[in-house]
């Protein structure tokens, strides 16, 4: 009796919050799904310690003058015995398991470190963006632990931008008040994967943002029809009646950052500027030449 009602509470959470689905089968592959997940928490925590986790990062880029003028930080982790994992391994597990606020600070605080040692060493700091989960501000204050970073390692607010993901705001009134005093602080509010959500433009109307994030799918559809030009166009109209700047995502070949640039898009980010790189790769990308700014 036990294990059936094991089977059942787990077979019930794998529908947990999908609305459509009512009713759900066990399956063994469940308990193993569990018990991994399990396993990338414990392991998480330990290499947490062990400074396992490194950023590398990606330009984003002027349209116009194809100059770079920001950085993502984008996490990941350098295990000891499988080498390097991709986020889409362990984020979801972690923003499952009330987890990712530890990693997330962990992030915040080496993106701020990493400003604070170019102005140190006598560069134009290049402002940052970090990503920012849903998960993170129900377990900790975000907005106080931002604001300890960049006054502990004194940098101005506009160096450090923030990337929300648009259904993190989905009719959040917590959400909506820790972004009103971000933003009041002085950071720079993004809203990330654009057009990926349902309630975009709901939320763009309640949300003090500055950035809209186009979501990559929005790019990487977008084709010659004029269906789709059109939306693209829709879309940058819509952010300049706003009086939001646009960065488009996903951006891989010359042929899509040239319909940007006829959209008059202001930022792009992509594999057709550079893939997400180890920070000495990038200082060095800096060094020969690809100047900032
Ligand atoms: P995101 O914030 O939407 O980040 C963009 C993702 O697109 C990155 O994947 C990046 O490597 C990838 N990308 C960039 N340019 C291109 C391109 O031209 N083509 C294609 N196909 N992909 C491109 P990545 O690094 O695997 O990160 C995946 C997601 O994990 C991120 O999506 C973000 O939601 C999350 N993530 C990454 N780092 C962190 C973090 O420190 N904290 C939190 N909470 N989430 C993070
Ligand atoms: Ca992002
Ligand atoms: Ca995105």
């Amino acid at each position: 009796v036990v294990t059936a009602c094991d089977h059942a509470m787990i077979a019930m959470n794998s529908v947990k919050g999908a609305y459509t689905k009512r009713i759900a089968w066990y399956e063994a592959e469940m308990t193993e799904e569990m018990e991994t997940e399990a396993k990338i928490l414990l392991e998480v925590k330990r290499a947490l310690t062990n400074h396992e986790f490194v950023l590398h990062w990606q330009p984003q880029c002027n349209t116009r003058t194809e100059r770079i003028v920001g950085l993502e930080a984008l996490v990941r982790w350098q295990h000891p015995s499988r080498g390097i994992v991709m986020p889409g391994a362990f984020i979801p597990v972690l923003e499952r398991n009330n987890f990712i606020a530890s990693l997330d600070l962990y992030v915040w605080e080496e993106a701020c470190r990493h400003i604070r040692s170019w102005i140190d060493r006598g560069g134009v700091p290049i402002p940052v963006s970090v990503n920012i989960s849903r998960a993170d501000l129900y377990a900790i204050d975000v907005v106080e632990a931002l604001e300890g970073l960049v006054s502990r390692y004194d940098l101005d607010h506009r160096l450090l931008e923030l990337e929300i993901t648009e259904s993190a705001y989905a009719e959040d009134e917590k959400m909506a008040d820790a972004v009103a005093r971000l933003k009041g602080l002085g950071f720079t509010i993004l809203m990330d994967d654009f057009g990926s959500g349902y309630s975009s433009l709901n939320m763009l109307n309640k949300m003090p943002i500055d950035i809209l994030k186009l979501d990559m799918k929005f790019i990487q559809n977008e084709t010659e029809k004029q269906a789709s030009q059109g939306i693209l166009r829709f879309t940058m109209g819509l952010a300049r009646w706003m009086d939001l700047s646009v960065v488009a995502e996903g951006v891989e070949t010359r042929q899509q950052l040239e319909r940007l640039k006829k959209a008059d898009c202001d930022y792009v980010q992509g594999y057709y500027f550079a893939r997400p790189m180890p920070i000495n790769e990038f200082e060095e990308l800096l060094r020969n030449g690809q100047t900032a700014m």
